[in-house]
């Protein structure tokens, strides 16, 4: 069976950077998988009759199920990683992550894994850690020496020939911000300044159209209660900046995918 698998740190990272990747390759009949480091459980609040930091993890989690059942997601697994603290696992935890996410590769046998890459969308620590992470996993998933005993529970070594780290081009949601403003909106994207996201256009090697899938991408979005208060961009997002500015999601070609695929195509 195809399998695509995407790793990344919080309830909310898959929907946004990926959510029409992942409802488009389950309609095309492969099996999409979920890692997610943690429960986004330090992370903001829209609204304090949903949450509280007692149960805010709990609450993201439930929001991420029902984020994946929007998008044919039909497997997730949680890496159980303290939100804010990806970068910083000691030296167990770091293992540890790494064995689950081997594991699960060794399991899933994926043909394509989704992360984030360098520049984690915003410079966010965790995005980049579950990154390298993810990076450093698919490597290790691959060696017959890491993990052997991995082979006693017959998971054979498995190199995931594609890995993309999911961004977007510089300029795109400095545009969204500014095109709400022209409406009359004066919204935000969790705080985060705009002109912080992304990489150049040039470093984007991969752009998928998922325009057919963006209704199931928004419903994923707002699934997310908890991230999208009343002055969010995403609560003021018409149908036609929706097509503008999340139909295509884009990626960069990671690690040493780019090999194997010109080894493809020859
Ligand atoms: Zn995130």
């Amino acid at each position: 069976m195809n399998t695509l698998l995407a790793i990344f740190a919080h309830p909310d990272d898959e929907s946004l950077v990926a959510g029409g990747t992942l409802a488009r390759y389950a309609a095309e009949g492969w099996r999409t998988a979920l890692i997610c480091a943690t429960r986004g459980e330090w992370g903001p609040i829209s609204d304090e009759s949903l949450a509280d930091y007692e149960n805010l993890g709990e609450r993201r989690e439930r929001e991420l199920r029902e984020a994946c059942a929007v998008l044919g997601v039909s497997w997730l697994q949680f890496l159980d990683l303290e939100d804010g603290a990806v970068a910083a696992p000691d030296a167990d935890e770091e293992v540890a992550a790494l064995e689950k996410l081997a594991r699960s590769i060794r399991e899933l046998r994926p043909q394509i894994i989704i992360t984030f890459g360098p520049d984690g969308l915003y410079g966010h620590a965790d995005h980049i850690a579950i990154g390298q992470l993810a990076t450093r996993a698919r490597a290790i998933a691959g060696d017959p020496n890491a993990f052997p005993r991995h082979l006693d529970e017959n998971l054979a070594p498995h190199h995931a020939p594609r890995l993309l780290y999911a961004t977007a081009p510089q300029g795109l949601y400095p545009n969204l911000i500014a095109r709400l403003a022209e409406a009359g909106h004066e919204t935000h994207l969790w705080g985060i300044p705009p002109e912080q996201f992304g990489v150049p256009p040039q470093e984007i090697t991969t752009t998928f159209d998922v325009t057919p899938f963006l209704d199931r991408k928004l419903a994923a979005m707002r699934r997310h209660r908890t991230q999208l208060d009343d002055s969010h961009a995403f609560t003021h997002l018409t149908r036609e900046l929706a097509v503008e500015f999340f139909g295509s999601e884009f990626f960069r070609r990671g690690g040493a995918a780019a090999d194997h695929v010109q080894k493809d195509c020859r």
